[in-house]
């Protein structure tokens, strides 16, 4: 951090938190790993089945107090509440979209920060799409996420509170949870020890058990992350927010491309293909006139022939005050003809929740300020 304060007035001086991108490190039940959990548990002299149990509870029964924890003697329930606290986010808001697939959940966190969670129900697998910090760094163009800046970092915790209510609201539909993305809020590589933590935790066979094939991390591109990432045990599906083929142009649309530009991006998903064997995603968001002119998608079948990848061509779903549109359905299908033609795997993708500002690139905390009156019930 940025700041610098003389030895003698250290003690008074607390860092300043709206430039803080450091996580409240609340220790509770979500922020804490089987074998934390069992560790606690153990340090008060309790059973390490007592742990086991309340991991079940909380994450298979997805009980969210300790008081329906039933087989818990109710003596115990108090103190393995204090122990283990369940921080819950607290909802603010449930939206639904007109065909009822969609929910977006928008949350209070302790320390009033707003934030939004989208689960996406589909035939076959359930997707919750997790934020991971409050506003973004990156601050790209098109993203209105990007135009907060970054408030700061999700603790892994609050990040399990979201899977949590996600799955709680696919039950109540009479689905399960299937699948993670992590294409909320936030630079996920930019908040690395936490995301890391918390998908470790949603992993757990005896928990979540949300397998590592069904998680999905999507980056900008923070290059040093991407080889971190590799050399996990987990192997997760890496998505990769390209958006433009040639440096000039990715440079004005993800500003982190100065950074790491694109030869030096590819390097690193190639490193990361070869270690993983997992086809990695790219991401294009199509907008007109910007990066969606033949010339373009030619250059990008060049960038990525030979590749073990898949593009995700995700017509723009325009911000209010971005000057950014989304072509025309002909733009739309030349840009993915030419692709298909050149033989790289694609598939355009039409972002679910338009109705409910659910998209890609929607989520923005703006309604902070709610009546009343829009408040969910408790
Ligand atoms: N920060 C990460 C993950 C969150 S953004 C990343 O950038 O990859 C998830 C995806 O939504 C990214 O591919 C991002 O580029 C895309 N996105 C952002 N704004 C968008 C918009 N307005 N329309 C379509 N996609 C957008
Ligand atoms: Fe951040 Fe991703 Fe939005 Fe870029 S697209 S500003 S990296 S959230």
């Amino acid at each position: 951090m940025n700041v610098s304060v003389s030895a003698s007035t250290t003690a008074h001086v607390s860092p300043p938190r709206s430039v803080s991108a450091r996580a409240p490190r609340p220790r509770g039940l979500y922020d804490l790993s089987a074998a934390e959990l069992e560790t606690r548990v153990s340090d008060q002299g309790l059973p390490a089945y007592r742990a086991r149990q309340l991991w079940g509870w909380a994450y298979r029964q997805l009980v969210t107090d300790y008081s329906e924890m039933t087989n818990i003697p109710e003596s115990l329930r108090g103190p393995l509440s204090r122990l283990a606290p369940i921080s819950l986010l607290e909802p603010v808001r449930n939206l639904s979209s007109d065909d009822g697939e969609t929910i977006k959940t928008l949350y209070r966190t302790g320390d009033g920060q707003v934030l939004e969670t989208v689960l996406m129900l589909y035939p076959n697998r359930a997707t919750v799409c997790v934020s991971c910090q409050v506003g973004c760094a990156v601050g790209c163009a098109f993203c209105a996420t990007g135009l907060m800046g970054l408030t700061r970092n999700l603790g892994a915790g609050e990040m399990v509170a979201q899977v949590v209510g996600a799955a709680r609201e696919a039950r109540l539909r009479g689905r399960e949870l299937t699948n993670i993305v992590m294409m909320g809020m936030g630079e996920p590589l930019q908040n690395y020890t936490e995301t890391m933590k918390f998908i470790n935790i949603v992993h757990d066979p005896d928990g979540l058990d949300i397998g590592a094939r069904r998680i999905t991390v999507s980056t900008s591109g923070v290059v040093p992350r991407i080889d971190a990432l590799a050399a996990e045990p987990l192997q997760l599906n890496l998505a990769v927010s390209l958006h433009a083929p040639r440096d000039e142009l990715r440079s004005k649309l993800v500003p982190i491309n100065r950074r790491y530009p694109i030869a030096t991006l590819m390097a690193a998903v190639d490193r990361y293909i070869a270690k993983t064997r997992r086809r990695v995603s790219f991401e294009y968001a199509l907008m007109r006139g910007i990066n969606d002119s033949e010339q373009t998608a030619c250059d990008l079948a060049d960038l990525l022939r030979g590749r073990l990848c898949h593009v995700n061509i995700i017509p723009l779903n325009p911000v209010d005050v971005l000057p950014y549109e989304r072509p025309n359905p002909e733009g739309i299908e030349r840009f993915a003809g030419i692709l298909r033609a050149a033989g790289i795997p694609s598939t355009v993708r039409y972002s679910r929740g338009l109705d409910i500002d659910a998209a890609c690139g929607q989520l923005r905390a703006k309604e902070l300020e709610l009546p009343a009156a829009s408040r969910i019930p408790s």
